[in-house]
């Protein structure tokens, strides 16, 4: 087998799923291996990208040991509920043990039409899968939980949406494509028994140790709300703003899923949204813990015949766990900030002063990143860059004052401290004027020089790149992105 395929949800009974194989493309065209990612599933990346390969992503051969199916899955859109969603433009081919012991999904995303399609074409373009590309790995590359990209390819083939685009599939490389609207599917059809193998299945894949609790149920909802309270900080904690959290897209594993409308702000601000499909703000960067609180209370609904007898007994310890998110979140959040303040051993006003820094930083229209970046510098007594990037510097001297008096009663050294700042501080992030340029010579010029270039620099987010500044700079007034798209 050139994909070593050891598949479990193909074991899952029927209705799960539809087995259906991916529709064959007129024209493959390689785009981009990742071959690293490649090697740790255990796939040779010079097959993958020779003929047999691309053949294999863009759906045209169905590899050895593949099982494709469509997985099933409802969930709430925008806080309204579809009872039936599920993958209308993917395939499963199946599940491969990476060489670090790991077990992971892999899906063909645009590979054609299915049961689930219902209006849709099945397909998607050439402009949101490298978006995909490049934001997914730019995410794994900053630490943050995440779905992979193993490929993509052109397909030779024009999708047609509000223009005619060229059509590609993606790779995608995830712990699981369980999500809490796969638990709404079973759910809402009353089918208890369904509900109880999918949440064995995932107990078994994500989280293991739930399996030898006394309450197995009880241990998985708990497993899954910290996944998703430390996932929410993490997005946080780099100006991430994922854009669309659907119940659909909202993973068991704790990882992020479903780039489409996503982005990362520049200058700081708790509102910021760029969807425009999200007219209400629902899913803006300061609403993300309410929202996905908002889905695992979904989640915790549909676990209530598993978690006691009745639904009365079963409400209390559910809520319980709920209750848990908030403080686990704040703890991660309020944790990761501090450290990009450079304290390492918090105390109880800490809060405040990284509090009123964020309030400066929005006041005065700070660029995130670069702020906490050029922070680590100030650390080691170096403040003009970051000073630049308040519209009014006195409002970042006066504020500084209280750090460095702060920062002196930490045991660190300056150096220890810019070191660490700069370990959780990224200098590159997928800025979407940058995404944008790389997408827009891909598709009018044929050009992919600058998405590899992209993908390069942001497969090292955390370390100075000279010559590459550029990558770090945000958007000129004119080169600003005001939304984003989910271009299904
Ligand atoms: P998404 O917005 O990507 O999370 O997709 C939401 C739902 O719409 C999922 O069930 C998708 O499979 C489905 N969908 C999105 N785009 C298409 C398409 N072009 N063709 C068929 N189904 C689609
Ligand atoms: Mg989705």
């Amino acid at each position: 087998m050139q994909i070593p395929f050891d598949n479990t949800y193909a074991r899952l009974p029927e209705r799960f799923f539809a087995r259906l194989d991916p529709t064959p493309v007129g024209a493959p065209r390689l785009l981009k291996v990742n071959a690293t990612l490649a090697r740790t599933l255990g796939i040779d990346p010079d097959w993958l990208a020779g003929p047999e390969g691309v053949e294999v992503l863009a759906g045209n051969r169905v590899p050895e040991g593949a099982e494709p199916l469509a997985q099933a899955y409802a969930g709430h859109q925008f806080g309204g509920f579809v009872p039936q969603l599920g993958d209308g433009r993917a395939i499963l081919l199946g599940e491969v043990v990476g060489a670090d012991g790991r077990r992971r999904d892999i899906q063909l995303k645009g590979s054609g039409r299915t049961p689930f399609s219902r209006g849709g074409d099945g397909r998607a373009a050439v402009g949101p899968v490298l978006r995909e590309y490049l934001v997914s790995e730019a995410m794994a590359a900053l630490g943050i939980p995440t779905t992979r990209t193993l490929g993509a390819v052109a397909t030779g083939e024009v999708v047609r949406r509000e223009t005619a685009l060229p059509g590609a599939v993606l790779a995608r490389v995830a712990a699981s494509h369980i999500r809490v609207g796969t638990f709404q599917f079973f759910a809402v059809r009353q089918d208890v028994e369904g509900v109880r193998v999918l949440a064995d299945h995932a107990i078994a894949r994500h989280y293991p140790a739930a399996a030898e609790a006394e309450a197995p149920y009880a241990a998985f909802l708990d497993a899954v709300i910290a996944a998703q309270a430390e996932l929410i900080a993490r997005w946080m904690l780099v100006g991430f703003i994922h854009g669309v959290m659907n119940t659909d897209n909202c993973t068991i594993s704790g990882e992020t899923i479903d780039y489409g409308p996503c982005a990362f702000m520049d200058a700081f601000h708790p509102g910021t949204v760029f969807s425009s499909i999200d007219h209400g703000g629902r899913y803006a960067w300061g609403n993300q813990p309410r929202i996905a609180m908002w889905n695992l209370t979904r989640f915790a609904e549909t676990l209530l015949p598993l978690l006691a007898g009745t639904e009365e007994e079963a409400i209390p310890g559910a809520q319980e766990a709920l209750g848990r998110f908030a403080p686990r979140f704040e703890a991660a959040w309020l944790g990761g900030l501090l450290r990009k303040l450079g304290i390492a051993a918090p105390r109880e006003s800490d809060a405040e002063l990284a509090q009123d820094l964020l309030t400066r930083m929005q006041e005065n229209e700070a660029d995130f990143t670069l702020t906490f970046r050029h922070l680590a510098d100030a650390a080691a007594d170096d403040d003009a860059a970051v000073r630049a990037q308040f519209r009014d510097p006195s409002a970042y001297d006066s504020w500084a004052e209280g750090w460095r008096a702060r920062l002196a009663e930490e045991a660190t050294t300056p150096a220890q401290r810019r070191d660490a700042m700069r370990a959780v501080s990224p200098a590159f992030i997928p800025r979407n004027h940058l995404v944008e340029q790389a997408l827009s010579a891909a598709m009018e010029r044929d050009d992919l020089g600058p998405f590899e270039e992209l993908l390069t620099v942001l497969s090292r987010p955390f370390d100075d790149q000279p010559g590459r500044e550029r990558y770090a700079t945000p958007p000129q007034p004119e080169e600003r992105v005001l939304a984003t798209f989910c271009g299904t």
